[in-house]
């Protein structure tokens, strides 16, 4: 590919359809192939060496890099606007090495209550074994937060929104507190994108995506992915080569295919989760609904400072009637996979005791804030009117077993 190339401008769509294949193309195919080599050959062992050392670019190992993978790295990085991305076999694979890399005995971490699940487990599992302290915050309170931040930390770890409810933390402001003690500021931005929020112009150094979620955004393939400056990522990538959870370049090319359709999916179900939100918060059988577009949400003067384009598709409901009406609720929709997964093509839905936080008992769950009677809604990219039919549908035989039973 050696044709003279002009720098074109390129907004967020066309970065997803064009961003970092060019360079990977082979023999005029127009699209990027699956390199399944496990090691790279060298005529010449001083360019063999050159390559080892990093002084030229090339592959050594499939453990290290591969040439699909690089693809799959240099479109969110591309996307992110970030200088560079490492990649990993899951998303908590991405947040796992991030925080090893970055902690070691005696530090401590900042972070809140409503972080993913895994990563939750990190917290209060794992890195206390490694004499690490987590303090975790209430979400909803930043100036807790600001407090503990200030007490000095090595990293501020954040997550927004939140799953399975929605909060919303406020990245600036946080960040700038992190700043005056000189914390590392990591964002796991799965539940955003990059098309609706872009962490590291809100003063994060490290931006994380389970890019099994909305990246893909085709259930079929897991992955993970960090953003941040050259030399944080390379912190975090030679971790990752030898703590060896790396990316498979088949996963790398299927979730770099479903990348092409980001902008497309994200504009259809930030649309399709604010109409369904709306209409769901004025149905006589939902007792609460959580989604950070709805004016009356807590934080939405945040959200909507911080979030672009729109405010995601993902979204919560309670059900009056708690569990039992999740029972009879869920069967009746004709269009959901009822399971534990997020940000596919495909709506899917289903409770938080059976998917994000399965391990927590109901005490936990409603110290946290999780009413039994909850469901997580992932948006997919069917017709807003069919999704809301189908909702008004199965809500109506929930109403109707009430009716009869009261
Ligand atoms: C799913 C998810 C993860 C973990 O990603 P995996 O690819 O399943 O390992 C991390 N953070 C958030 C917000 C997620 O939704």
């Amino acid at each position: 590919m050696t044709k003279e190339r002009t720098p074109l401008q390129s907004l967020a769509g066309t970065r997803s359809v064009w961003g970092g294949e060019e360079e990977y193309l082979v023999q005029g195919s127009t699209q990027v192939p699956v390199v399944h080599s496990v090691s790279f050959g060298y005529e010449d062992i001083d360019t063999w060496h050159d390559v080892a050392r990093g002084e030229r670019t090339g592959h050594i190992y499939g453990r290290n890099s591969n040439p699909t993978v690089d693809a799959f790295e240099e479109k969110v990085r591309l996307l992110e606007g970030a200088e560079a991305a490492t990649s990993f076999s899951t998303g908590m694979a991405a947040i796992s090495n991030v925080l090893f890399t970055l902690l070691s005995p005696g530090d401590r971490v900042v972070s809140i209550k409503d972080t993913y699940g895994g990563t939750n487990k990190i917290f209060l599992e794992f890195l206390p074994r490694f004499r690490v302290e987590v303090q975790l915050c209430d979400t909803q309170d930043h100036e807790a937060m600001e407090k503990e931040i200030a007490r000095g930390c090595r990293v501020l770890y954040l997550e927004t929104p939140t799953n399975p409810t929605l909060k919303v933390v406020d990245l600036e402001r946080l960040a700038r507190a992190a700043r005056r003690v000189g914390a590392i500021v990591v964002v796991d931005n799965t539940f955003a994108t990059p098309v609706n929020q872009k962490p590291l112009e809100l003063g994060a150094d490290l931006v994380i995506h389970s890019a099994t979620k909305f990246l893909g955004g085709h259930a079929d393939a897991l992955g993970g992915v960090v953003c941040g400056s050259k030399h944080r990522v390379q912190q975090v990538y030679h971790y990752r080569e030898i703590n060896g959870a790396t990316l498979h370049p088949m996963s790398a090319y299927l979730l770099l295919r479903g990348m092409k359709t980001l902008h497309l999916r994200i504009r259809q179900q930030n649309q399709s989760a604010l109409a369904i939100a709306r209409y769901l918060e004025e149905h006589p059988a939902v007792e609460s609904v959580f989604y950070p577009g709805l004016s009356g949400h807590v934080h939405h003067v945040i959200a909507r400072k911080q979030m672009k384009d729109g405010y995601g598709g993902v979204l919560s409901f309670a059900l009056k009637g708690g569990l039992e009406a999740v029972r009879r609720f869920l069967p009746r929709l004709r269009y959901a996979h009822l399971a534990a997964n997020l940000g596919s093509v495909e709506t899917v839905a289903g409770p938080p005791r059976t998917t994000s936080h399965v391990e927590c008992t109901e005490k936990e769950r409603q110290a946290m804030g999780i009413p039994e009677g909850l469901i997580r809604y992932s948006v997919g990219v069917e017709e807003t009117e069919d999704l809301l039919f189908d909702l008004k549908q199965a809500l109506e035989a929930v109403e109707n077993i009430r009716a009869k039973t009261s």
